[in-house]
This record gives C-alpha cells, structure tokens and sequence, in this order.
C-alpha cells in the first residue's frame, strides 16, 4: 500500500502480549504469533478459497457462498475458527469431499472492536476425513462491509453507474469473506462474480481484457496469495492496453488521462524485471478508482488499485505505480508474516520503487523523494511513542492499519539503503535477488530476516556492519547515529530561495519556478518562515498559483498551511479541496491543521460533516481518530 497516511495518532500502546482475560497469564510476546486473527492455523490451514457472490447495489450487499480447502494438521481438531467481521451467515455444511457434506453445527465469538467476531464451525463426530476438510458456508455481507465502498453514481466519474470495490488490506478480508485472516496464510482463490449486465468485475487475478460484458465473470488466481490480497471492483470499467504485458482499467471518462499518466508502466515493469528477478504474475495492470479510494495505491496482485489523484497530468506521482508494482517481489512473492512486520512489505518497497525511480527518471528525482520521505519520517518520530518506532515493535493490540504512521515506510527504506551504502551496490543487489528467490510464495518475520541476512551479507563481509548494528534499526526508536540521510541539491536551493522571499531580501518575480517539479515546490511551502504575513501568502498565491494546483501533493502541503497559519482567503478553495480528494494522505492532515490551529476546530468539524459522504470508511474512521485526539 501507498502512503495511507500523512499524519496519525496514537492512543494505545501495550508491549507485552495480548490478554483479553485479565486473570490470564500474561505471555511474553511472540513475533511468529498473529494477534489479529482468531483462526486456528495451528491446527488447520486453508489452502484455496472459491467464491460464487452476487452483487447486489440495491442493498450494498454480496450475496453467495465461499468454500474453503482446507488442510488438517492437528488430528485431535475438533472445530475450525473462522474470521468474520459483520457477516450474515445462513448455513455451514463441511466434509472431505463434495459429495458427502454435511451440515454442521456453527456460533460467533465475542467481537472485538478491531478484529471482528470470530466463527466456530463445530465438526461432526461422524466426519470422515483423512487430513482433507471443505468447508462451505453460506452468507451475505453488512452494507457497511469495513472492506467494500459501494459509491452511488454521483461520486463516480461518469455519474451514471454506482460503482463498488474492495480494500481488504490489512484485516478487511473477513468483512466480505468468512476465511482465515492472516498474511501467515497463502491461498489460490477462483470467483464467479454475477454484477448488473452493463458493468464488468475485475479482480486481483487473471482478468482478461477482452473480456464481454455478460454480468457473470469468472476469475482465478493461481499462483498462492495472502487473503489480504484479494480484492474486487465493479463498475463502468473500461481497458486501454499500455504495453504488451500491461493495461488500465477505469472509467470512460478518465481512461485516455489514465493512459497517458500512466505510459512508463510497461517500461517500469520491464526494469524491475532486471533489478529484482522474473516478474511472476502473468499480467500487470491498474485500476484507477474514483476518488473515493482511500489510499495512493494498493498492490493487489495483476491489478493495483490506484487513487485518481495521481492524474497530474505531468507524470510527476507516478512514484506511486512504481512502489506497487514494485509489490510484486516485496509483499506480494514474500508477505510479512504478520502486520508488526510490515517493513519487510513497505521499506523493501520503497527502497525497490526508489532503485525503479532512478533507472526511469534519475538520480535527481529519487534525491527530491527521498528528502521529502525523510521529512515525513521525522515528522512521524514526533507523533509516535518511542515503543512503536522500532521497525520490529512487539505488536499485539491496536489497529493494524494504522499502529506506526508511515514509520515502517521511510526507516525500512532507510535501512536498505544503509545496507546498500555498506555493502555496495552489487553485492547488495545479488542478496536481494537470492532473498527474493530463497522466499518466494512464503512469509517471512524480521527475526528470520535477521538471521538470513546475517547469513548471507553480514558475516561475508564482517568489517562492513554487524548484527548489533541491524538489531537498532529492528528493536530501538528513532534512528542510529550513522543513518544515512538524503539530499538533494534542487531542494536545497528551494528551501533557500523560501528563506530570502521570506525574509524580504529578495521578490517573487526573482524566484523562477520553471523548471521546478512538485516536489521542489512541495519543499519550498514547506521551508517558509512561520510568521509569514496574510499580504505575502496571498502574494505567492497570486504568482503560483497554488489553491489552484491540479498537483495534489502541492495542493495537500499548500492546504496545511493555510490551515495552520488560519489564512482564511483560501479557505474556500481550501475546503474544494477535501471535497475534491478523498485519499486520507491529501485531506486528514489539513483537517488535522485545522482543528489544532486554535480557532477552526468547529469549522473543521462542519467541513468534514458536510464531505463525509464522499469519503470511505477508513477515510472517515482516521478522521474521527484525529478530531478524538485533538479534543483531548
Ligand atoms: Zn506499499
């Protein structure tokens, strides 16, 4: 995933392990453990999930039936736990084969807040089975699913057709599919989706782009994913291919814009290839999302889905189809075993996306990035207690989808980076290329990437850096003295000519922003002087042109600080703007400015009243985290 969030609060720590009975023994905390799933994976684990679901947009419901194939390990199981969050389940029937099921027996656990209700599927005394179980059950989903958006028409490009899709990542799975939820289990899946006849479903699978429309379609996915990764939209999707082995879905109206923002695709694929090893997954595309969609990206595997707001027009956001695609080896092919080891998917991610970066674009612009990642991260270290800024915390309680801000984005790719400076750029590329191969279609914890590295880099070549070194990045806070921090010589000056203007010694007509990118931009807002008057601020607005950016990075850091310096002659256009975007990153931290500026925390309230419609679940769910805080 992309960049979910600028800003983010948290409420809760807890270092030692889960107990939800405080008369329990409290055990230490084990990383191999998933403190999100209630599923026994001890005992048995899935293998393939099949899906036959009706959508229906009348009630913003799935309708159908999942079967799961399903391995015993454990003899003595009596009963298969199942996770669910919301869902209306009719029937259970399980048994070894598809001719002899038989009903079985099934209640909801307590619900957690976070992780949902578990389902215990009670087994049969007169099952017969060896170590083969197929469990079907028969269910219909809540219409407020936490992993499906169902938009009406009007929040859709075309407004015609409503449209729906899913974000399953990090534990939204269960809300529309009773399965085991955890990234320690991989699984192939196939669906038969039934839509109205004038929409098409595509999925995380093997969409065929010739496909007719029909309102049945049927999908596989062979190759053995995490649940995480299933995902599904429907809608008035149309295709346009970008390169032989790639394409973009979305909507009539923004297909040629797609295409065209989005014309490296086939290259960025065709790079990575040689950087990290074989692509495996058949076709590469992407589905461009109404605005609504709350990320910058999502890597479901054959089909990332992408935020609208890249459409810059000037493929300046394109970073983020590199980062997803870059998914493809690190998450996708080798998964975090469970989300306290989400480094392993978003660091190594964004370490490759900046490797992809520099092969397309240069040197110059991964330097621009990698500055404003590292302003972030700071940024991050001032919001997150110390005991989550490891980027291997102990993590048992909390919401997965927001327990470090983007820590694990920016001190993960840091720390490839040290490695990469360390060891040289070869010998660090031929790891990298082997940890990819040694751990294809598996999950892998920090401590078992320690122990490889160590193997395979560290102990090859001792002087260089040593294990102790490495256990900092994994279990300290903050950063280790010999970080290595990013520059970039355009940001540099940018920040130079924001203190001059600033400080009055030189005027706006001496600043020639032509060959800046947004990037240079977005540091030049950031470095301005804090007492900056209302005068000059409608002064560079007038000149730039910023509350009209179509940029959205500008547009996001330009709308901070109008909120935090309360300049209300661009509220209006401040406010178009959260109504414009619904990608948390470009509008909970201008909330967020806002409502801790001292005086706009009732208009924020009414801005996000009157925007909430248009936002997804997640959206709003940070957004009320964030006004929780401040109210404080
Ligand atoms: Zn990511």
């Amino acid at each position: 995933m992309l960049r979910s969030i600028g800003f983010f609060i948290l409420a809760i720590f807890l270092v030692s392990a889960c107990t939800k009975d405080s008369t329990e023994q409290v055990e230490p905390y084990d990383p191999a453990h998933d403190y999100f799933s209630f599923a026994n994976t001890d005992q048995i684990i899935t293998h393939r999930v099949e899906l036959d679901l009706t959508v229906d947009f009348s009630t913003k419901q799935l309708d159908g039936n999942a079967i799961l194939l399903m391995d015993i390990i454990d003899p003595r199981l009596s009963e298969v736990v199942l996770d669910t969050r919301q869902l209306d389940i009719s029937e259970v029937s399980v048994g070894d084969t598809i001719d002899r099921m038989q009903t079985a027996k099934f209640h909801f656990g307590e619900t957690d807040a976070v992780e949902g209700t578990p389902l215990h599927i009670t087994l049969p005394n007169d099952l017969v089975t060896e170590a083969d179980l197929r469990v079907k059950i028969e269910y219909r989903t809540h219409p407020e699913s936490s992993a499906l958006q169902w938009l009406p028409p009007e929040l859709t490009a075309g407004g015609k057709h409503p449209f729906l899709f899913s974000q399953s990542q990090a534990i939204h799975a269960r809300s529309w599919i009773p399965l085991q939820d955890t990234p320690s289990v991989r699984i192939t899946y196939s669906a038969t989706i039934h839509t109205p006849p004038e929409l098409l479903a595509v999925m995380s699978a093997n969409n065929d782009p010739l496909t007719p429309r029909s309102g049945e379609y049927k999908f596989e996915m062979p190759q053995p994913i995490p649940s995480y990764l299933i995902a599904l939209a429907v809608g008035n999707i149309y295709f346009a291919p970008l390169g032989e082995q790639t394409g973009v879905y979305t909507e009539p109206e923004v297909l040629d814009a797609s295409a065209f923002e989005f014309s490296s695709t086939q290259d960025m694929l065709d790079n990575a290839e040689e950087l990290f090893g074989p692509y495996e997954w058949g076709r590469y595309d992407l589905l461009i999302l109404p605005p609504s969609f709350p990320y910058g990206g999502m890597e479901n595997p054959r089909l990332s889905f992408i935020t609208p707001s890249l459409l810059a027009g000037d493929h300046s956001l394109v970073s983020v189809i590199a980062h997803e695609l870059a998914h493809s080896w690190s998450g996708n092919l080798v998964t975090n075993a469970t989300w306290r080891d989400g480094w392993l998917n978003e660091g190594m991610t964004s370490y490759l996306e900046s490797r992809l970066m520099e092969v397309i674009y240069g040197e110059a612009r991964v330097d621009e990035e990698s500055v404003l990642g590292y302003q972030e991260l700071l940024l991050n270290f001032d919001r997150v207690i110390p005991e989550r800024q490891a980027l291997a915390p102990p993590f048992a309680t909390g919401d997965p989808d927001d327990f470090q801000g983007t820590i694990h984005y920016h001190k993960g790719q840091l720390l490839l980076q040290h490695l990469e400076n360390s060891f040289g750029r070869e010998s660090f590329d031929k790891f990298l290329e082997s940890y990819f191969a040694d751990h294809a279609f598996q999950t892998i914890t920090s401590e078992a990437f320690l122990d490889y590295l160590d193997k395979n880099l560290l102990s090859q070549h001792e002087d260089n850096l040593d294990r102790s070194k490495v256990e900092e990045w994994l279990y300290q806070p903050g950063l280790p003295a010999d970080a290595p921090i990013p520059t970039s010589a355009t940001l540099d000056s940018a920040a130079e000519l924001a203190k001059s203007w600033s400080a009055g010694t030189i005027g706006i007509l001496d600043i020639s922003t032509d060959e800046w990118s947004p990037q240079t931009m977005v540091h030049f807002i950031n470095n301005l002087a804090d007492d900056l008057s209302t005068g000059k601020l409608a002064e560079l607005d007038a000149n730039f042109r910023l509350s009209d950016s179509g940029n959205a990075e500008i547009s996001r850091t330009w709308f901070i600080q109008i909120a935090e310096r309360k300049h209300r002659p661009a509220y209006e256009k401040l406010e178009a703007h959260l109504n414009r975007y619904g990608r948390t990153r470009l509008v909970d931290p201008v909330y967020r400015a806002l409502a801790e500026n001292g005086e706009d925390f009732e208009l924020a309230k009414g801005m996000f009243a009157a925007a909430r419609s248009k936002y997804h679940p997640i959206t709003i769910n940070k957004i009320n985290t964030t006004f929780a805080k401040v109210d404080e």
